[in-house]
């Protein structure tokens, strides 16, 4: 089997070029964006709670923003009620911190020449993403993805409080009550297990690529429909299209 290109789309669904829409993760997925984010929501922890979080040894790839800030209140013996004031102080500590998120964003190698094709194809595009929406805006402004990417139907780590949720909320948003009837045709692209399981969990298609930190014999034979190293080979691209 070629290396690059682990599992082809089933013969009889359609591929990303004819999808009713397609749900980017950002992370890993679209762009990198060096350690702003990750360095405010620590320090967001550590203002609400007076303790610096621990947080060697949490897997974070693929959890919602609400998830991370749980697993970091529990490092210093603080619950769940205080999430929602660690989001708040994330957004505020990103906000201050702009300019250098900008300057730091990256948008990964072939993800331009692909959503420029699926908007010339038609194909809606928006994001499901752990972020919340004032961070995944930021990153995201940063770049020349939005448009044809659209933000507002998008999913977001605190649009719910589970990333399937979080993909629903996307869908009821892109698609009215009738969301259900479009799921087989949608597919989300993402980089760790944790979008593939968001993807089965709402009924989509699912492509992975080794983008990000999770490495590409991780994200094989976990039953994505396509899993690529990258986005940038012209013939990969070509198999995901379909
Ligand atoms: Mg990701």
């Amino acid at each position: 089997m070629n290396p690059r290109m682990h599992a082809r789309p089933k013969p009889e669904a359609a591929g990303l070029g004819s999808a009713a829409a397609v749900l980017w993760d950002v992370d890993g997925t679209l762009l990198t964006s060096g350690g702003v984010a990750a360095r405010a929501f620590l320090k967001a922890v550590e203002h609400v709670t007076g303790r610096a979080p621990l947080p060697d040894g949490i897997e974070f790839g693929g959890r919602i923003d609400p998830e991370i800030a749980a697993l970091l209140l529990a490092t210093v013996e603080h619950d769940e009620e205080h999430v929602p004031a660690v989001l708040e102080r994330l957004h505020h500590l990103v906000q201050l911190d702009l300019e250098t998120l900008r300057a730091q964003t990256r948008v990964l190698p072939g993800v331009r020449e692909l959503v420029g094709r699926l908007a010339g194809a038609g194909v809606r595009q928006t994001v499901v993403t752990g972020n919340i929406r004032s961070v995944a805006a930021a990153k995201l402004g940063s770049t020349s993805l939005v448009p044809p990417i659209e933000l507002e139907p998008g999913g977001y780590g605190d649009s719910a409080a589970t990333r399937a949720d979080v993909a629903r909320a996307a869908l009821l948003a892109l698609f009215g009550e009738g969301w259900a009837d479009h799921t087989a045709d949608c597919w989300i692209i993402g980089d760790t297990p944790r979008d593939l399981a968001c993807a089965r969990a709402v009924g989509l298609r699912c492509a992975l690529v080794a983008t990000g930190r999770t490495p590409v014999e991780a994200l094989t034979g976990i039953g994505a429909d396509v899993v690529l190293s990258g986005l940038e080979a012209p013939g990969d691209v070509h198999l995901l299209w379909g």
